[in-house]
């Protein structure tokens, strides 16, 4: 026997129990591409309560996409054990390329990092930040619904020791900082110095580089992090996304186990 009200009940206070349990957290990752959840699973494997907020419907950002829609991705070498580390076949296409399909790929990604004790809160924006003593304390967050529809609504917060900002090329934590705070981010200029033109290899590389702190209480990670210190941009390759990732959570869980 199936009861409406029960079945609406159920995920009312399911999903408010989530909620008030992500309300203080030791870590929030914004944008639920490769590189966020990648940190949110390692983040969450080493026991640090973590919740990833993710404005679509579909978690995974641009990975489902391959490159122009042709639903393959292409990884290096150098990232290909995380690619087995979350359970994801590739396969070697020319010395140290290799490819793997990205719909497999990313529905992998995120199986496992929710898997590994990420919450994840799908359809949920990041619209602002608190800021105390010159260091990012939480998020402010909204439905993505309120904010398409242009509705006069008024945001919740989520309390976070660190906040790591996986939103792509939009960086969008680290833009609503520049824009609203009398504070430099610790980028050359001190604002968001905006991304540059595609260059495979130097972008991956530097992807790495710029995966780190640009504000106090908010480190980059994936595509944002060239976008935030100007670098360049990709393409379909994604080993870059994987290690930031994977350098971000290793980064904020050095910070919380120091106490930070
Ligand atoms: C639509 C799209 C088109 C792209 N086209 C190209 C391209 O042509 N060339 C190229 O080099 N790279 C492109 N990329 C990026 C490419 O896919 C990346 O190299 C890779 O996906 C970046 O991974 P990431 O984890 O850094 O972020 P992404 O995969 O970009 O994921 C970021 C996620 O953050 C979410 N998000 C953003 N702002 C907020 C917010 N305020 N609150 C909550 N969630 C938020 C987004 O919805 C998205 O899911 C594109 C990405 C997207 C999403």
């Amino acid at each position: 026997m199936l009861e409406e009200v029960t079945i609406t009940r159920a995920i009312i206070r399911r999903y408010l129990g989530k909620l008030d349990q992500s309300l203080e957290l030791d870590a929030a990752i914004v944008g639920g591409g490769p590189a966020g959840l990648v940190a949110g699973k390692k983040l969450a494997q080493a026991g640090y309560k973590t919740a990833l907020f993710e404005r679509k419907l579909s978690v995974g950002g641009g990975m489902w996409g391959g490159g122009m829609m042709l639903n393959e991705i292409v990884v290096q070498q150098e990232a290909r054990r995380i690619l087995e580390e979350f359970g994801v076949p590739s396969s070697e296409f020319a010395p140290g390329y290799y490819t793997a399909d990205s719909v497999l790929a990313t529905s992998t990604l995120c199986s496992v990092a929710a898997k590994a004790g990420l919450t994840i809160f799908n359809l949920v924006s990041v619209e602002d930040v608190v800021i105390r003593a010159q260091r990012v304390t939480s998020l402010v967050i909204n439905w993505s619904a309120v904010q398409m529809a242009g509705l006069h609504v008024d945001p919740l917060t989520i309390k976070a020791r660190w906040v790591i900002d996986a939103t792509g090329h939009d960086s969008e934590v680290l833009h609503v900082i520049a824009r609203k705070v009398d504070a430099e981010l610790l980028t050359a200029s001190g604002k968001v110095m905006g991304e540059r033109s595609l260059w495979a290899e130097q972008a991956e590389s530097d992807t790495l580089a710029n995966t780190r702190e640009a504000f106090p209480g908010v480190y980059t990670a994936g595509m944002c992090a060239n976008a935030v210190f100007g670098s360049y941009r990709m393409g379909p390759v994604f080993g870059g996304m994987l290690l930031s990732g994977e350098k971000a959570a290793a980064e904020v869980a050095a910070r919380l186990a120091a106490g930070e």
